[in-house]
């Protein structure tokens, strides 16, 4: 019985523990944004037929003063669950936008927005915002979101959508296969891209089963008219398959893992420098 006290102690302190914790996170989340902690790195897209870049992901960065790097799935639940992820939010939008003008006219940025900012009308407004401070088209924005916006209030999140869309932004399903995965929302809005999750690109290789749904999903965006981009690509036998599979784009530590925008954009130039030369060449 003393025992069970003792554990049952030990349990609370446990406990309390960690609401401390979550306090102090959220206490010091609340004042990262005004301190100038965030920061957005960008990873590469890659067309599988040509190699070529077509795009970065904008991944946000937390730099606590003494925590050091916090990655975004420690701090984004947190901001969900408060509401900081509204103004970080359109943070985001601000800074990718931004950095993303200062790229060649094909080059696009993808950027996360939570099913929460999905909650509310303002996301139209700043998203065309940060296009146009940025001076950016809308058709080099691309929009990634979670199948769990398909579970809100679908006449709103339809309404958004379909009103980012009119801007001229595009629209990508991110984590394709890991969520509530419904084939009809595939047909209740037309999404431009279905990223697969990297769970399944990961076993590639080595389970026929993941090959199996891999194919599927990109005969199917094929289908639809969606281009398929396949996620977390780690090795050249997982993008062999890949392309052998009919996936139509790529994205992994494979050809570049996030880096701070000055290093986006001299991967840029490298990749430009090195097309002029097989040009001249050719
Ligand atoms: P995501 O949107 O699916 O982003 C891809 C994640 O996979 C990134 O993790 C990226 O660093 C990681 N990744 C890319 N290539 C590889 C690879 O080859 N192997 C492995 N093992 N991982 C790879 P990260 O940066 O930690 O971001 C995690 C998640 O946090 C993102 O998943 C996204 O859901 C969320 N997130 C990141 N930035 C934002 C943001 O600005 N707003 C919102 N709402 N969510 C964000
Ligand atoms: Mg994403
Ligand atoms: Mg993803
Ligand atoms: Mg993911």
């Amino acid at each position: 019985k003393a025992e069970g006290r003792g554990t049952w102690r030990f349990f609370e302190a446990e406990m309390d523990a960690r609401m401390q914790q979550r306090r102090r996170l959220e206490l010091d989340l609340r004042q990262a944004l005004a301190a100038g902690q965030f920061s957005l790195h960008y990873q590469p897209l890659v067309e599988v037929a040509s190699g070529r870049i077509t795009g970065f992901e904008a991944l946000l960065r937390w730099q606590h003063p003494e925590r050091g790097l916090i990655p975004p799935g420690e701090f984004i639940p947190l901001a969900e669950e408060t509401g900081l992820i509204l103004p970080l939010g359109e943070w985001v939008l601000r800074e990718a936008c931004r950095e993303a003008a200062s790229w060649p006219g094909g080059v696009s940025v993808a950027v996360n927005v939570s099913a929460v900012q999905f909650g509310t009308p303002r996301l139209v407004d700043a998203v065309a915002e940060a296009l146009a401070a940025a001076g950016l088209p809308a058709t080099r924005l691309e929009i990634e979101v979670t199948e769990s916006i398909m579970l809100q209030d679908n006449i709103t999140t339809m309404a958004i959508l379909h009103r980012l869309r009119g801007l001229g932004v595009r629209i990508s399903m991110d984590d394709f296969g890991t969520g509530y995965s419904s084939l009809g929302y595939l047909r209740s809005f037309p999404f431009d891209k279905i990223k697969i999750d990297q769970s399944f690109v990961r076993d590639i290789g080595k389970r026929g089963d993941a090959r199996a749904i891999v194919r599927a999903i990109s005969g199917l965006g094929g289908s639809l008219g969606m281009r398929t981009t396949a996620e977390g690509v780690e090795t050249r036998e997982q993008f062999e398959r890949l392309r052998a599979d009919g996936c139509t784009e790529a994205q992994g530590y494979l050809f570049g893992r996030p880096v701070p925008g000055e290093a986006a954009r001299e991967m840029l130039r490298t990749a430009a420098s090195a097309a002029a030369q097989a040009t001249a060449a050719a």
